[in-house]
Order: structure tokens, then C-alpha cells, then sequence
């Protein structure tokens, strides 16, 4: 357990302390590549900072003492976050973790959930994934078909997930499951926690293009659990992976740290003035253009992290700073290619291979965490009121559909 602080600190000393610990752990992260392809390492390297950050008493600093936080408010939150932001992000593997699963378990778990899970998740002894996509259903996941079942004290879950997240690596999964198919299709969904070693539950990696195996199809047969593991309520799922789904944005879209960043701006132009091409005026605009595109999208996300810190669950408008994350991410692959010249179809080396493996690796940008369209649709109809996508399927109960294998 931490050396928890009892009272809040002074607000200087304790930045102080944040920047004293950033320095002397925020290092050694320049892993990737082949390297390290299922970023073992990478998650070896958070694992060690994680710790030594509950053991400084920096861990979980808004969640509540007793379940492994420092009972703090946020805007110590909001101090941590600029202080990191100057540093190598070495909590990256964290982020289903951190910005997803323990705000759902601080919010929807029980008691007994909460005394049980969150402690080790803050100090990252347990990583979490999630598990909410299926071959059928992604865009449209309340499509999904895997079956949880009640059996006395059990629930029985059947069904694949695909595209999960660290799933080989991961201690826990936030699953949902379809728990009622005779009612419509978000009526019918509930959130439960599974322990990844319970029997019956098969991962197997999915390899990227661009060399990484961070990804997984994740099998359940016959995997029964406690009914505790239920989070929430019995088919109130939609509303919390709605929820959960907009975690996630913000984590994707907004990072783990604050204050204006220019880090791809940066990048680029060191990388321009190393190849001499620096003083080109068309490059020159186009870094320029990356630079205010990065800054726009730190505004963004600096006025999310504040409307969480005043309270807020976040909304909607976590579409936008994601949005916008993938257009920057898509607009800097063209002008590295650019820059790097032939030597961006090089794989090895110093030759371009960074950046090419980096143009590979953005794809997934826009489709991650809900694709360029889906965020457009809900900036659309949420954050601009226009109106809703027809629904075709409202009202009719979920086993009627014609969805994923269910053809009847
Ligand atoms: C790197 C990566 C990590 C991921 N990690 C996880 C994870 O940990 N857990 C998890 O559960 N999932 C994860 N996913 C899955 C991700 O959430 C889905 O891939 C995503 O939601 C899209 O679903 P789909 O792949 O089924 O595409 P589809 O939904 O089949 O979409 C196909 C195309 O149709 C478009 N489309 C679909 N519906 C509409 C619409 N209504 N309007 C306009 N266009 C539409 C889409 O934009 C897309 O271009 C991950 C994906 C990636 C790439």
C-alpha cells in the first residue's frame, strides 16, 4: 500500500514533488519496433513507474484512500497532468486501465467491487482490457451476440471478442454480454468483470501491419463466473458501456497529460533539420500547420479535462479532441513521408524505419475507440443537435435482427 497522504499537500510542494519524481523515474522508455512487437518491455517499464508512484503516494491521487488513491481533489489532478506532460508518457499501457476501466469501477462498482479491484489496479500489479467489440459488432455494438447466461450463482458467458487490447497480458476484462435477446437491442446488454484465467476463455494475438501484437480474438466457451462479477445493473450495460465508450475517447483523445504539446511538431522539424530541409518554405508551412493543429487540439482537450475536473462524467464532446487526434495523426504521416523521402518504405535502421513503422501504426488511429465516421455522426447529432441517424431496428427485440451470425 502507498505512504498515502492524509491531508492535501501545499499545492507548490507538491508540484515539486511530482517534477522530483518525474525525474528521477520518467526515463528509459525508447522501446518499440521489433524490438519490443507485444510492448512486454514497454509494459514492464510502466509496471516499475506505476509502482514507485503508489510508493511515493502520487498513485490514484482522486481516488479515495481506502481503496489505494490519496484522496485528493482534482485540481492536484490537474498538476500531475501539466508536469507529465514535459516528460516521456510511461504509462501508455495504462490507459484501458487507468482511463477506462478504474473510473468505471470508482463509479458503478459495489462496496465489496471497489475494495477488491481498485487498489491493484491504481498501482498497475493488474492490468485491465476491455472487451466489447465482436466480429459483428463494432461500429454497431449493441449488435453484439455473446451470451451471458444466469446459473444459480453464476453467470455463463459464450461468444467471441475481437481486436482486444492487451488481452494476453491482461488480469481482468470488462466484458459485456447479451443477457435478455427478447427485448431491443440496448435493453438487453450487461457489464460484468472476468478474471482472464478463468476456464474457457481462449485469447489468440492478432498481428499488425506495422510488426505490433497488441491485439487479440478472445474466445469464451462455457466461462463461468461469480454472479458478483456483475458491474451495475442486470441489462443497464448500454448505459454503462456508453459511458465507458466515452472514457475512452478522452483517454485516447486527450492523453494522460495537460497543458499545450507540440510533440509530432517537434518531432518532424528536428527530423527536417537533420535532412537539411529545414528552410524549405512549402515544409515550412506544413510544420507550421501541424503546430497549430497540435495546439488547437491541446485547447480541446485542456477544456475537457476541465469540465471533468468541475464534475462533469465526460460527454460527447470527447469526439471532438479524438477527431481531431486522427486528422493531425493521418496530416503528419503525408508530411514525414514527405520529409523522409524513399527511405519511408524502409522497414530497419535510422533510414526512415521509425517513421514508416509510425505511418503504419496511425492507421489504427481512426478506427480505434469508434471510427472517424461514428465520432462525426455523434459530434453531429449530440454536440451540434442536428438530426439522428434513422434507426431502423428501434423497438424490435434484439433476437428478431438480422446481426453479426443471427440470421433469423
Ligand atoms: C488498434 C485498435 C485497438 C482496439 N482495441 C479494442 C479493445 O481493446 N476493445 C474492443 O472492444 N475493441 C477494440 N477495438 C475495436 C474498435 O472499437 C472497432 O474496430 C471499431 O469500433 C470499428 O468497428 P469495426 O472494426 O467492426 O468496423 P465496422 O463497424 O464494421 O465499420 C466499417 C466501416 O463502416 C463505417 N460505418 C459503420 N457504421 C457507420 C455509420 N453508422 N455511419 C457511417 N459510417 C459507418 C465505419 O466508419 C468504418 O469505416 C480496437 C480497434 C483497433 C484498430
Amino acid at each position: 500500500m502507498s505512504d498515502a497522504v492524509s491531508t492535501a499537500p501545499d499545492k507548490d510542494e507538491f508540484r515539486a514533488r511530482c517534477r522530483a519524481f518525474l525525474d528521477e523515474h520518467a526515463v528509459g522508455m525508447n522501446l518499440g519496433g521489433d524490438a519490443d512487437a507485444g510492448g512486454t518491455r514497454r509494459l514492464e517499464a510502466g509496471r516499475k513507474f506505476q509502482a514507485a508512484l503508489a510508493d511515493a503516494g502520487l498513485a490514484g491521487l482522486t481516488y479515495p484512500l481506502e481503496y489505494g488513491g490519496q484522496g485528493l481533489d482534482k485540481t492536484y489532478e490537474k498538476i500531475w497532468r501539466e508536469e507529465y506532460a514535459n516528460y516521456p508518457n510511461m504509462t501508455f499501457e495504462f490507459t484501458i486501465s487507468h482511463g477506462m476501466c478504474l473510473p468505471m469501477l470508482a463509479e458503478y462498482g459495489t462496496d465489496e467491487q471497489k475494495a477488491k479491484y481498485l487498489a491493484d489496479n491504481i498501482r498497475g500489479d493488474k492490468l485491465w482490457c476491455q472487451m466489447f467489440s465482436e466480429p459483428g459488432a463494432g461500429s454497431d455494438v449493441a449488435s453484439l451476440q455473446m451470451k451471458a447466461e444466469r446459473d444459480g450463482d453464476t453467470w455463463v458467458l459464450n461468444g467471441q471478442k475481437v481486436w482486444t487490447t492487451l488481452a494476453h497480458v491482461s488480469d481482468y476484462g470488462v466484458v459485456i454480454a447479451r443477457t435478455d435477446p427478447e427485448v431491443p437491442k440496448h435493453a438487453g446488454i450487461s457489464m460484468f468483470v472476468v478474471p482472464m484465467d478463468t476456464p474457457g476463455i481462449e485469447v489468440r494475438p492478432i498481428h499488425q501491419i506495422d510488426g505490433g501484437r497488441h491485439f487479440n480474438e478472445v474466445f469464451f466457451t462455457d466461462v463461468s463466473i461469480p454472479a458478483e462479477n456483475l458491474l451495475g445493473e442486470v441489462n443497464n450495460g448500454w448505459n454503462m458501456a456508453t459511458a465507458m465508450l466515452m472514457y475512452e475517447r478522452v483517454a485516447i483523445g486527450s492523453g494522460s497529460t495537460s497543458g499545450i504539446q507540440h510533440e509530432r511538431a517537434d518531432a518532424l522539424i528536428e527530423e527536417a533539420k537533420k535532412r537539411g530541409l529545414i528552410d524549405d518554405p512549402t515544409l515550412r508551412q506544413k510544420l507550421m500547420r501541424i503546430y497549430a493543429m497540435e495546439t488547437c487540439q491541446s485547447l480541446v482537450s485542456m477544456r475537457t479535462r476541465a469540465e471533468m475536473q468541475a464534475g462533469k462524467t465526460p460527454g460527447p464532446g470527447g469526439s471532438i479532441g479524438k477527431l481531431a487526434g486522427t486528422m493531425i495523426m493521418n496530416y503528419v504521416r503525408d508530411v514525414s513521408m514527405e520529409i523522409v523521402g524513399a527511405g519511408g518504405v524502409a522497414w530497419e535502421g535510422e533510414s526512415g524505419g521509425g517513421w514508416a513503422r509510425a505511418a503504419l501504426t496511425g492507421l489504427q488511429g481512426g478506427i480505434a475507440g469508434g471510427t472517424n465516421e461514428i465520432q462525426k455522426n455523434i459530434i453531429g447529432d449530440r454536440v451540434l443537435g442536428l438530426p439522428r441517424d434513422i434507426s431502423v431496428d428501434k423497438g424490435v427485440p434484439f433476437k428478431d435482427l438480422k446481426v453479426g451470425t443471427q440470421t433469423s
